[in-house]
């Protein structure tokens, strides 16, 4: 703003506070709030319209006729002014009635006005009535007019939402009603459906007081949010996992740009000798950034705008006190999530009976957010553009993460077909929750082993909600995940223990940590020798990082070992390519044990090991490590991407590679093979084995044991009823043989034939 801008504003600031402080009615407000606008702006016209009954009404007026006061109204979207409320963007008009929406009302007498500026009156994020000026002289406004009118505006929303003037509940449901439906599309991260309202995971802020008591304890309440703010961001950027350069720098370099960015402050500052709070002020600059970029279509600059718009969001959080999350701010029973993205620990903050759904604007498959929602059962939809700016908070929303969409204000027929498909989902989910007490057994008598994955302690009522046979891989780098500090000893022993607790006889395979490459852990630096890793999937991760990280595995070790006293412990070792990793690993537990021993601590009673096969290299050295271990567990989720050579996390090759390939049925198949003379239970834990088709194949393969998501329990049971084990085994073995052009259409309709898969 400049000098005059900032004079004009405070003059009329000063004016509308005498008006607020009236002791007048509202009605009398308003009509001195048109007077104090127009003569400061000297304008002819001056009108205020505000939605009553879902129409705008034209409430006060300086220069239209007083006869159209409470007659003229338009609704949303009709004429200028509904197009205003509609948008909630300003209008700025040379001439009025050129514009293709100019809804002539000869009651108001307007005729003779040629220039026209409106801007909405906002209330949580919508609009609720409209100012506007108009003038005989075709001529646009300039910004500093506009500016001063957005300031009125912000005021004239206090104003009347203290009068009550207008519903706030009505200009939400309007609002739905009147935008229509639209329909956000992204990338399914965990699948699945629900309903619900938008919850934003940092609320936006509700201003309460526009116009400043006092400016000069308005200019310190925002200096010391400036400083407080940048100390947040400086903190964010020295954190470990930030310091080692690629996007995550990139990212906070803008963010440090915009924190120290004096134009900004200097911008505040001047709203604020215009007579705003500081709040008013922030939001006031970030309204006038948001109109000039909107101008700018460059989306290099909007990802920009958001940054500035977290920033925004986090300053005005720092003023006004309202510092929490969601989470923090209990959380209403139908819950979707809105974020631009979350952490683990974040997520686990919200009461999963309440949380039906999430919605982020970034995130990926193997994000650690999108482990720990998979884990919880809750659908995550990701990679939505402009999610923020499109949704808003309290907005209906149904989350559709089978097709990776989201929809906005439904329309009644797609409320009603997402309904339909909703209820057949819970049909079928209480179809499967019914099998629970099924045994897995085959049409031909053979008992599957059915077991889930997990990683958390709540995790373990699945087992009972399942009636799955135990835990086929537990992931132990979740508690690192969800964790600000490396976990201690005694936090590891005491999962351990209440993860064994709670399976009572069931037995648990315990992997060893899993973190390194994508799950990178804040306290855990990982460029001890500055070396940013470019392929961190194949990268210094898992067992590669655990034998080498001096105390990591040993801790976890006698973590185990401790908490398995008196009881059977199963380890498994995550992503070994030879089996030399396997004998330093196991040396780690023998170490341990040794050291038990010697204490006359009380020791498990039986010890199994395992490996998981995640790397194709092992495939070749089975026949060496098959006499070593008790157990092989095939992780098809990484394996496949080694196979391919296809990163899990892209989702440009999600769909690219089938788990049903000759490619690699054919190697899944060799493995089987070579592991068959020893006396090694083979299981896959990857993904693949929670789908149906692709569980039938790998029982084709001679696999007896699953362990998969405990949601895909029930359907993985019924399938196996239905199924005549040698029968798959005949027929898929003629399969790899001569491989179908499509196999999957080939499988599905042989196994929709044989009522194996119905639907
Ligand atoms: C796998 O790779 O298939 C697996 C089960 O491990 P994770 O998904 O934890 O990498
Ligand atoms: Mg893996």
């Amino acid at each position: 703003m400049n000098s005059t801008a900032v004079e004009a504003s405070r003059n009329i600031l000063t004016r509308l506070h005498d008006v607020m402080a009236s002791r007048s009615n509202a009605q009398a407000k308003l009509n001195n709030v048109v007077n104090a606008i127009g003569e400061s702006l000297n304008s002819e016209v001056c009108s205020i319209y505000l939605l009553r009954e879902g129409m705008l009404e034209l409430f006060a007026t300086r220069g239209l006729k007083q006869e159209a006061v409470h007659v003229t109204r338009l609704a949303i979207g009709e004429g200028l002014v509904g197009v205003i409320a509609d948008q909630t963007e300003m209008l700025n008009l040379a001439e009025a009635a050129a514009h293709p929406d100019f809804s002539y009302r000869p009651e108001t007498g307007e005729e003779k006005f040629h220039s026209f500026a409106g801007v909405p009156i906002v209330r949580r994020e919508r609009a609720v009535g409209v100012v506007s000026v108009q003038h005989a002289d075709p001529r646009r406004y300039e910004d500093v007019e506009i500016e001063a009118l957005q300031t009125v505006a912000m005021v004239l929303s206090e104003v009347i939402t203290n009068a009550e003037l207008v519903d706030e509940e009505e200009a939400r449901s309007l609002r739905e009603e009147q935008t229509g439906p639209e329909q956000l599309r992204g990338l399914t991260l965990v699948k699945g459906l629900a309903s619900g309202v938008a919850v934003f995971h940092q609320p936006r802020i509700t201003i309460e007081h526009v116009v400043a008591e006092d400016t000069e304890a308005e200019r310190q309440r925002v200096y010391m949010a400036f400083d407080k703010m940048r100390e947040q961001i400086d903190h964010i950027s020295s954190q470990a996992e930030f310091g080692v350069g690629g996007e995550h720098e990139e990212v906070l370099t803008t963010y440090k740009m915009f924190a120290y960015d004096e134009g900004w402050t200097r911008r505040i500052n001047e709203a604020i000798d215009s007579g705003l709070t500081a709040e008013a002020a922030i939001e006031r600059v970030q309204q006038r950034t948001r109109m000039r970029m909107r101008q700018i279509d460059d989306p290099l600059l909007a990802d920009r705008m958001h940054d500035l718009e977290d920033l925004a969001n986090r300053l005005l959080r720092i003023v006004s006190g309202q510092i929490g999350t969601a989470a923090k701010m209990g959380l209403r029973s139908d819950a979707i999530l809105i974020a631009r993205n979350l952490g683990p620990a974040e997520l686990l903050e919200y009461d999963r009976r309440r949380l039906k759904g999430v919605i982020l604007e970034e995130g990926s498959l193997t994000s650690h957010v999108v482990i720990v929602a998979r884990a919880m059962g809750i659908p995550v939809l990701g990679r939505v553009r402009s999610l923020r700016t499109v949704v808003r908070e309290g907005d209906a929303l149904l989350l559709d993460s089978d097709q990776a969409t989201a929809t906005v204000r439904a329309s009644p027929a797609m409320i009603e077909a997402f309904e339909a498909r909703f209820a057949k989902n819970k049909e079928r989910q209480a179809a499967y929750a019914k099998m629970r007490d099924v045994e897995p057994v085959s049409m031909d008598g053979q008992r599957i082993s059915l077991m889930i994955n997990a990683g958390l302690r709540d995790d373990m009522a699945n087992l009972s909600l399942t009636g799955a046979d135990g835990i086929g891989l537990f992931r132990t780098e979740f508690q690192f995940l969800v964790s600000a500090t490396l976990p201690s000893r005694e936090r590891q022993t005491r999962l351990y223990r209440e993860v064994l607790d709670a399976a009572g006889s069931r037995p648990v395979k315990f992997r060893t940590v899993d973190i390194g490459g994508d799950k990178t852990l804040p306290y855990l630096r990982h460029d001890d020798d500055g070396m940013v890793e470019e392929n961190p999937a194949m990268g210094w991760r898992a067992l590669r990082l655990a034998l080498e990280r001096e105390g990591l595995l040993k801790v976890q070790a006698r973590a185990l070992l401790e908490a398995a006293a008196g009881r059977e412990l199963n380890v498994m070792f995550p992503l070994i390519s030879e089996p030399w990793e396997f004998d330093a690993a196991k040396d780690v537990f023998d170490t341990q044990l040794a050291f038990l021993k010697k204490r006359k601590k009380a020791m498990p009673e039986a010890i199994r090991y395992g490996v998981m096969l995640e790397v194709p290299s092992l495939a070749e050295q089975l026949d060496i490590i098959a006499p070593k271990i008790s157990f092989l567990s095939i992780g098809t989720n990484d394996l496949t991407q080694f196979l391919f050579a296809a990163d899990r996390s892209n989702p440009k090759l999600a769909e690219r590679y089938d788990w049903l390939s000759p490619s690699i049925l054919r190697f899944l198949k060799r493995v089987v093979d070579t592991v068959s003379p020893y006396d090694v239970d083979v299981a896959v834990c990857g993904e693949m084995g929670g789908r149906r088709l692709e569980a039938l194949a790998l029982l084709g393969l001679g696999i007896k044991r699953l362990s998969i998501t405990p949601a895909a329990v029930g359907r993985i049971k019924e399938m196996v009823t239905r199924t005549n084990v040698a029968e798959i085994e005949a027929v898929v073995s003629g399969w790899l043989a001569n491989p179908p052009a499509d196999l999957r259409s080939v499988m599905a309709d042989w196994a929709r034939e044989r009522n194996i898969i119905s639907d």
